[in-house]
């Protein structure tokens, strides 16, 4: 079992949740080995009376398990010095139904709740966590390539369907021009989704389509871009495909997080992320692999991996440099056919605690142990609201459907739902917002 684990992928969670469980699996191994070698060769071992899966025993037939290694969101309050990532998207721009685009949500014991990157596709991962979208409005981007920002749109239009009251707020770095940075992006992210704005502005409510931009210089080393209740976020220059990209270090009761949006090996991380409790890193598989499968030349993989990226190697020497409680892995695409060779690439330079990320894996830190798990989550989330309520349409907003579109409006059609529509205002209170009466085609008895 043992051997097994330590190229498969059990060595992953064990590695994973060293903290957490290298004493719970030093002691399972202790009383396997020892039993194998006493059954077979007779050599005394010591005998130790109990395992620790699962935290202890089940104590009685209707009793829980003490200690599951699931997250099931919304069933766990975080301790005042306690922060909870969570990963939402680990993958790569070609992204699978499995794995999305960069994501992690960082969640503070005192309330606070900030996204780092909000690539494609993580916006699914993000809902089933069935947080009130009034808590999530807050994103703070590494760079602007898609995968690191292109489910923004998902978020904003779906939070603002899902009863968001406020904007989103949105930090981000410069770039070498102004049409290279995050202001400038935002701006015209607002302008191509115009018709979806103006649409939605009128029908729901204007204000939390709006998103207010934070731009700061992606030159600034360890510069604080984000001071709010307690915790403080530094940004540091990364070297990825152009000027602009940036990581970042978080700082929160006492601990250091940093999280590492795309880049190859470069000084700033070694220098400012050292020392810290957890660190996200990059790590990309090996050249071999995307010429295997990735259809990439070999020309294109080399440099793809190992000059605009990190591979396992560098992503090891570097842990191996900064030394932190705990590293992830991330922006690889984790299956069986890759994530061994990847993790191989790893261990030849670093030996250190990891956890080889996939979407809906779960962090734990304090200051006293950090752990890791895979978050148990409805496919099918509804939202869930929050104690706020949007503010209504605004007055006197001009309709943005034209007479000749309506007059195309087919009255057999919407006649047929009135006697659903009759109990539903009746039921709710609702009758004197009736907004059928005004319509050519109403017949209040069909
Ligand atoms: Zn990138
Ligand atoms: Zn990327």
């Amino acid at each position: 079992m043992s051997l097994k684990s330590s190229n498969g992928e059990g060595d992953k969670t064990m590695i994973g949740r060293k903290t957490l469980l290298v004493g719970a699996f030093c002691t399972a191994a202790g009383i396997g080995f020892g039993s194998y070698l006493s059954g077979h060769d007779g050599v005394d071992a010591p005998f130790v009376a109990e395992a620790e899966a699962a935290g202890g025993p089940v104590t009685g037939p209707n009793s829980v398990v003490p200690n599951r290694y699931v997250y099931y969101p919304g069933t766990e309050e975080l301790a005042k010095d306690e922060v909870r990532v969570i990963a939402c998207g680990t993958g790569m721009p070609d992204q699978r139904r499995g794995q999305a685009s960069a994501c992690f949500l960082f969640e503070f014991g005192n309330g606070e709740k900030l996204i780092f990157d909000i690539g494609a596709g993580s916006m699914r991962n993000i809902a089933s966590l069935m947080i009130p979208y009034e808590y999530l409005t807050k994103i703070i981007l590494s760079h602007l390539h898609t995968d690191h920002w292109g489910g923004l749109a998902s978020i904003w239009a779906g939070g603002w369907t899902a009863g968001r009251p406020v904007p989103l707020e949105v930090w981000g770095p410069s770039g070498q021009t102004p049409e290279m940075g995050i202001a400038y992006a935002i701006e015209h992210f607002l302008k191509a989704n115009n018709w979806d704005y103006q649409t939605r502005a009128f029908k729901i409510s204007p204000i939390p389509g709006n998103i207010t931009v934070h731009q700061f210089d992606y030159k600034g080393e360890n510069e604080v871009i984000y001071q709010e209740n307690g915790i403080t976020v530094r940004s540091f220059p990364a070297i990825h495909a152009g000027d602009g990209p940036v990581s970042f270090s978080i700082e929160y009761a006492g601990l250091k997080l940093v999280f590492g949006g795309d880049t190859s090996p470069n000084k700033w991380f070694v220098k400012y992320a050292k020392d810290a409790d957890f660190v996200i890193h990059e790590a990309f598989l090996g050249p071999g692999l995307f010429v295997a499968y990735a259809n990439q030349p070999p020309q294109l993989s080399w440099r793809a991996c190992c000059a605009f990226h990190t591979s396992g190697q560098a992503f090891g020497k570097i842990m191996s440099q900064i030394k932190p409680r705990h590293s992830v892995a991330y922006h690889f695409l984790n299956e069986e056919a890759t994530r061994y060779s990847l993790y191989d690439n790893i261990r030849e330079t670093y030996d250190g605690p990891l956890s080889m990320a996939t979407d809906m894996m779960v962090w734990n830190i304090t200051k006293d142990k950090i752990t890791e798990r895979m978050a148990v989550a409805p496919d099918n989330a509804w939202p869930v609201p929050g104690t706020t309520r949007q503010p209504p349409p605004e007055a006197g907003r001009p309709d943005v459907m034209s007479d000749f579109i309506k007059s195309g409006e087919w009255g057999p059609g919407f006649n047929a739902q009135n006697r659903m529509l009759d109990a539903h205002a009746k039921k709710f209170g609702i009758e004197n917002q009736d907004w059928r009466p005004k319509r050519p085609w109403y017949k209040p008895e069909q």
